[in-house]
């Protein structure tokens, strides 16, 4: 815990070279007093018998690195305590709105939410024909029962004294917190690795090998590289053999790659694992999908919002209001006005400048889209006859431990979903970015290599007989038009500061919000709380 508090106060990054070196031998020597706790805190469950780590999402093992963000807490959140209170009239002029936000995915929500329960008249376009944005439930009917199937989010991460869990409480969500295991199977339908086997490969290879090992790199390099030179300097340094070699990268994939949507090539040495501190717990599932969630969070607001209306151009010449022009649900171009515009659409719609701002966002905004990397992490769920079950039961994620040029991980929820029989494939990083842009354009080859590589895996794991899926379900979120990529991660050779930068309003008018803006990218909490907070600036 002292380790936290300490580098709770301390960036590394942001100091000059001598104040860095004595920060980073103070940090290094207690580090090396904690190094236990640090180890079962951040990258075991410490509850977790049998020492396999936590499976991804669980923020709790990006180590001592968090990025100075200033979010208000959930608390204050919930209770709308602090937000300011308006001290003017709103919608003076009929036809000019306070504030128009686009996008209503979490951030926009929330801040639509925030703004309408203080009396601000508030429009949100929303370019899909649906609200949610990357939390999205669709289901399948299956032997009697729906499979609910999420694209994007499933869990909320670290759910003590996070926001998104105070709703799933509120709002009495169905969910599981029970604590996830993982099995890595060896070659060709060998069986599993003994737990006590992997826990120490893991220590050997990870927790004493190459994480320290790229702690120092970190330190020492004045140039920012990516995590794949650093991977590759460790291998030359340390020698591993190809067991070793192909184990690391499997370590790599689930506990990096899975996590951050990239590939160790596009992951920044410096800064691929900083984080805003997070809050405790473990994983709540929501094992009947994200969806209903969203709609009760909504709800307040259901009517401000208007889906189907795609927006293209946002003006903000000085001296006059805000202009948003957008084509309807019936293909009519509007243009609408306001006071002040918030824009919550995905780093990957900025980057693909699908919306046109005059004048252009100022430079440091332009720097920050382009700094800020925009991850794909895809999914296939793969449903089975209840009869056909060849997987453990109570084993929720499992993969290969050697790397293979494929390679799928797998997430089985049916010890705590009534035993509907399917189970989630991910894929991540480039392999996901390759396989969309290659055969995306073609449905039925898309799902088709999809299920062929993942059942590879699969047949690896558990043998040739194991049958095909009955259906399946795939998800693009590399080309998505709404959304180009599936959540940011920080890439080589950004500034730690960009994403505070993306979220500076622009002459009081143009605010940003969004999972990229946030301390917590690449989680619903953090688009809420993102949300929250541009609300708060917008009302101050
Ligand atoms: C596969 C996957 C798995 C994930 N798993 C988890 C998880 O388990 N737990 C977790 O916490 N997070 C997870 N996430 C991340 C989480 O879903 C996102 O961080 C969060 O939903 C982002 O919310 P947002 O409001 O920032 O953006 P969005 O939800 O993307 O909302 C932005 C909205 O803007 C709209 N828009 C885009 N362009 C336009 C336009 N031109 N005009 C009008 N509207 C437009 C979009 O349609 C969208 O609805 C996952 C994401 C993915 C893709």
């Amino acid at each position: 815990m002292l380790v936290k508090s300490v580098l709770q106060t301390m960036y590394i990054k942001s100091c000059d070279n001598s104040e860095r070196s004595i920060i980073a031998r103070i940090i290094i020597s207690l580090l090396l007093i904690n190094v236990a706790v640090v180890t079962s805190e951040n990258v075991y469950n410490s509850t977790h018998g049998n020492g396999i780590p936590l499976k991804k999402w669980n923020r709790e093992k990006n180590r001592a690195r968090n990025i100075e963000f200033t979010h208000t807490t959930s608390n204050e959140e919930v209770t709308h305590e602090n937000v300011p209170k308006p001290n003017r009239s709103h919608n003076s002029d009929g036809n000019v709105l306070d504030v128009i936000i686009i996008g209503a995915g979490w951030a926009g929500i929330a801040a639509a939410v925030s703004l309408e329960s203080q009396g601000y008249n508030c429009k949100v376009l929303e370019a899909r024909d649906r609200i949610g944005g990357r939390s999205r439930t669709v289901t399948q009917w299956w032997e009697g029962s729906n499979i609910p199937m999420d694209l994007g989010s499933n869990w909320v991460h670290s759910p003590t004294g996070n926001p998104i869990f105070d709703l799933v409480q509120q709002n009495n969500i169905p969910h599981s917190t029970a604590e996830e295991n993982q099995k890595l199977y060896q070659a060709n339908n060998n069986g599993a690795f003994d737990d006590n086997y992997i826990s120490s490969k893991w220590e050997q290879l990870y927790d004493e090998g190459f994480y320290p090992y790229q702690e120092k790199q970190q330190e020492n390099t004045d140039e920012d590289i990516s995590l794949r030179d650093a991977v590759n300097g460790y291998d030359t340094q340390s020698n591993l053999d190809a067991f070793d070699e192909s184990a690391l990268e499997m370590i790599l994939r689930t506990s990096a790659e899975m996590e951050y949507a990239a590939s160790v090539e596009n992951l920044s040495l410096w800064w691929w694992n900083t984080y805003g501190w997070d809050y405790g717990g473990d994983d709540a599932f929501l094992y009947q999908g994200y969806t209903a969630l969203f709609e009760a969070h909504a709800a307040p607001v259901q009517s401000k919002i208007e889906t189907q209306a795609v927006v293209s151009k946002i003006n903000y010449k000085k001296g006059k209001k805000v202009k948003v022009t957008y084509v309807n649900a019936d293909g009519a171009k509007q243009i609408i006005r306001a006071k002040k515009v918030l824009v919550t659409v995905p780093l990957g719609v900025l980057k693909a400048k699908s919306i046109k701002f005059r004048p252009n966002l100022p430079k440091k905004h332009r720097n920050a889209i382009r700094q800020i990397g925009m991850g794909t992490l895809n999914k296939i769920y793969m449903i089975w006859k209840k009869t056909d079950v060849f997987w453990p039961y109570n084993t929720q994620w499992f993969s290969e431990l050697p790397k293979r040029e494929s390679n799928f991980e797998f997430y089985n929820p049916i010890s705590f979903n009534g035993g509907l029989p399917f189970i989630v494939g991910f894929v991540a990083g480039d392999e996901a970015v390759y396989l969309e842009e290659q055969f995306g354009d073609n449905q039925n080859e898309y799902e088709s290599q999809m299920q062929q590589r993942a059942m590879l895996t699969l047949r690896n794991m558990y043998g040739n007989n194991i049958p095909n899926p009955e259906k399946i379900m795939v998800t693009k979120w590399a080309t998505d038009t709404f959304s180009r990529g599936s959540y940011s991660y920080n890439k080589v050779g950004m500034n730690k500061n960009a994403r505070n930068r993306l979220k500076t309003p622009v002459k009081s008018r143009i605010y940003l919000a969004g999972e990229a803006t946030s301390a917590y990218y690449g989680t619903t909490h953090g688009a809420y709380l993102s949300g929250k907070e541009a609300a708060n600036k917008i009302m101050s």
